[in-house]
């Protein structure tokens, strides 16, 4: 699948590292885990969004735009590497942060919003859960057209079919490095949230004819939603690509166990993975996606959904900024 006809800016020299964990596999007693290491992508501190902005920004460029509008929640990665992409290109970056959880926005918090002040956000507005989140970022983008500049809008998490060629693309890298170690993995498993990277992934495996099971751990929503969502960006993201659509029948593996009480709400299960991965591996998880991604993978090997013998893909999805804004609640 020829992806080089869609304009890209480089954020990353090379691949992203794919790794063994053997201590975590030793501890764990089940399948081979090995991670793949998104946290390492290019711009402020790595993540998934690192793939997506390669190409919405350059569309955005493309169309002649000066400043990235997005949405987040206040602690948003999204956000962050949105700004760092837009300080990189010499672009503006405004801001529109969602509290999720009632009263979460706190103008002095450390994590990622300690890097949006850091990074120079140009504008920071702060809405309550039900807002129109598309008609709060028209509204910036009407603000700075009166101005004579021009805003281009970034849907939450990039996740639209052109941030979604960020994981056809990174689906295309795993294949060709498990080529090149000689793996066949059995799994992958990957955080699912806003949906691009579980549905890209999904997309990319297929069309470079991999059937390798993508299980996404919903980080936010029920199942039937979630199902929803990323079987829908996955027909888009293959429309938008000229694939056939091919029916999604027992295709989306999502569980739903592992969200907890709500979207960054913390779980003795998220906590207790971060410290698994740290102390036995050194990784830094997040307390949001990976940290409760991660809790899923370690219950299934624990309840042998994945098997002794099998070979399971982890994919890090970065985050790490968002563990300095939780220290109390990871450390036991
Ligand atoms: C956004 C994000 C995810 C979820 O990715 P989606 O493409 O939105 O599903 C996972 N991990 C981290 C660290 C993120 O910031």
């Amino acid at each position: 699948m020829d992806l080089a006809r869609f304009p890209r800016r480089r954020y990353t020299e090379g691949w992203t590292p794919l790794e063994h964990l053997p201590l975590l596999t030793q501890h764990m007693g089940g399948p081979h885990i090995f991670i793949k290491r998104d946290d390492l992508l290019g711009l402020t501190a790595g993540g998934n969004k690192t793939r997506k902005l390669e190409f919405l920004v350059a569309d955005a460029l493309r169309q002649g735009a000066d400043t990235l509008i997005t949405v987040g929640a206040v602690q948003s990665n999204h956000c962050r590497l949105t700004l760092s992409a837009a300080v990189k290109e010499g672009m503006n970056c405004r801001l529109v942060l969602e509290q999720r959880v009632p009263d979460s926005y706190d103008y002095d918090a450390s994590g990622n919003n300690f890097l949006f002040r850091l990074l120079g956000v140009e504008k920071t507005t702060v809405v309550d859960l039900g807002t129109d989140l598309n008609a709060a970022m028209q509204a910036e983008v009407d603000e700075l057209a009166a101005e004579g500049r021009k805003g281009y809008v970034i849907p939450g998490g990039g996740s639209n079919p052109i941030g979604a060629l960020g994981y056809v693309s990174c689906a295309q890298e795993i294949l060709a490095q498990a080529f090149d170690k000689g793996i066949q993995f059995d799994h992958l498993v990957t955080a699912s949230g806003s949906g691009g990277t579980h549905s890209g992934i999904l997309v990319g495996m297929r069309a470079m004819g991999s059937s390798i099971p993508v299980t996404g751990i919903s980080v936010r929503r029920p199942v039937p939603e979630q199902e929803g969502l990323i079987g829908g960006l996955a027909k888009d993201t293959r429309d938008f690509l000229g694939l056939p659509t091919e029916p999604p029948e027992g295709e989306l593996r999502i569980f739903d166990d592992y969200v907890g009480p709500g979207y960054s709400i913390p779980t003795d299960e998220m906590a207790e993975a971060v410290r698994t991965f740290a102390r036995i591996e050194g990784i830094l998880l997040d307390p949001v996606y990976t940290g409760k991604a991660a809790a899923g993978l370690l219950d299934l090997i624990q309840k042998g959904h994945f098997k002794r013998g099998e070979k399971v893909l982890f994919l890090h999805t970065g985050g790490s900024p968002g563990l300095y804004a939780y220290q109390d609640v990871i450390l036991d």
